[in-house]
């Protein structure tokens, strides 16, 4: 766009050799748009280059009068953001930029120009045109840096959801679950219950109908789990096809019902996949205590009553 701008600018100037020069460039933009429409590594490269050889010639043509070095100072200190990090030839890019840099500085200070008969146009423009290349430089710079500035936000919060979550359930994951309760040790809760929650013959549904079948039930369950009522209710995947509730401020009673009523949930449901409906079970083993300084302890005291559990029936709430 700077560049069709620019053609008619000069054209109208009576600067026939920079608005030739400018159709160029516009017409180099297009070819390339269209060649790499999906490779945007290519195009930043190709962008690069074209923006630093143009600055170039166009100081060869106007006598280092256009100010146009702001441009290749410009693309060095960004280039590097708008490649990926493996691309190791961008300290190679930013060479190259550094010579096009100074030979610019060269060109204005030898005073080369290749059509010193449009002298006298340039020097009753270089200001108004030195500013207009300063004006879209700092634009760009300006637009560029917050636009990494917001990808890399965007990247920072999806690396942290990836490493506190379960990807597949959206749960929390063990990890994030044993940096939570070694961060709350220091908090001295009154009384909290750790449930832990185990699919009833799950192996079954695998075997029967399909690992992704499996899947589909694991999501359910965890659906239900994660949407109970109490928002300060922390769920986990603990593994497979377990599931940790830590449930802060809850006594036994309380605790209790609390879980049948989830089971009750998980008991109603039926998940659908392709013709089957599948119908699934938990069996969850929970403890109370007052200290959390001993929270492991009172996740194998809920381990164990879940493995009572699943010795006596399967299917139940053992406190
Ligand atoms: P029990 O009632 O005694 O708990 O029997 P079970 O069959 O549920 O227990 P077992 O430990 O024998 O089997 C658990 C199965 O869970 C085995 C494993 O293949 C499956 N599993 C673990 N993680 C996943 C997963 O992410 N997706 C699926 N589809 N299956 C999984
Ligand atoms: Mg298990
Ligand atoms: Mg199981």
């Amino acid at each position: 766009m700077v560049h069709a701008f620019n053609a008619v600018l000069f054209y109208l100037l009576g600067l026939t050799p920079f608005s030739i020069l400018n159709v160029l460039s516009t017409v180099f933009y297009g070819v390339i748009l269209q060649t790499f429409k999906k490779s945007t590594d290519v195009y930043v490269i190709f962008t690069y280059f074209e923006i630093i050889t143009f600055s170039f010639v166009s100081e060869l043509f106007a006598g280092g009068a256009f100010c146009y070095i702001f441009y290749v100072v410009g693309m060095i200190s960004v280039v590097f953001y708008l490649l990926p990090p493996k691309k190791r030839m961008k300290h190679i890019f930013q060479g190259i930029g550094i010579i096009y840099a100074i030979a610019i500085y060269l060109v204005y200070m030898k005073q080369i120009c290749i059509f010193p008969e449009y002298a006298p146009i340039v020097e009753a423009c270089k200001g108004k045109i030195g500013f207009m290349n300063l004006g879209i430089t700092l634009f760009t710079l300006f637009y560029i840096s917050n636009l990494y500035f917001f990808e890399m936000n965007a990247a920072r919060e999806t690396l942290t959801y990836c490493s506190n979550h379960d990807l597949m359930t959206g749960l929390f994951n063990r990890r994030f679950f044993e940096h939570i309760m070694q961060r709350n040790k220091t908090e001295n809760e009154n009384e909290y219950t750790i449930a832990i929650f185990d699919i009833d013959d799950f192996k079954k549904v695998n075997d029967t109908y399909g690992h992704q079948a499996g899947d589909s039930v694991l999501k359910t369950v965890s659906k239900i789990l994660g949407e109970g009522w109490r928002e300060d209710y922390v769920t986990v995947r603990w593994g497979g096809e377990e599931f940790i509730l830590y449930m802060p401020q809850t006594g036994e009673n309380e605790a209790y019902d609390y879980l049948e009523n989830l089971c009750d949930k998980i008991r109603a449901s039926t998940v659908e996949y392709g013709d089957h409906k599948i119908k699934v079970t938990v069996t969850v083993g929970m403890c109370t205590g007052n200290d959390l300084t001993d929270y492991e302890n009172i996740i194998r005291q809920a381990d164990d009553k879940l493995y009572y559990g699943k010795r006596n029936g399967k299917n139940q709430v053992v406190k």
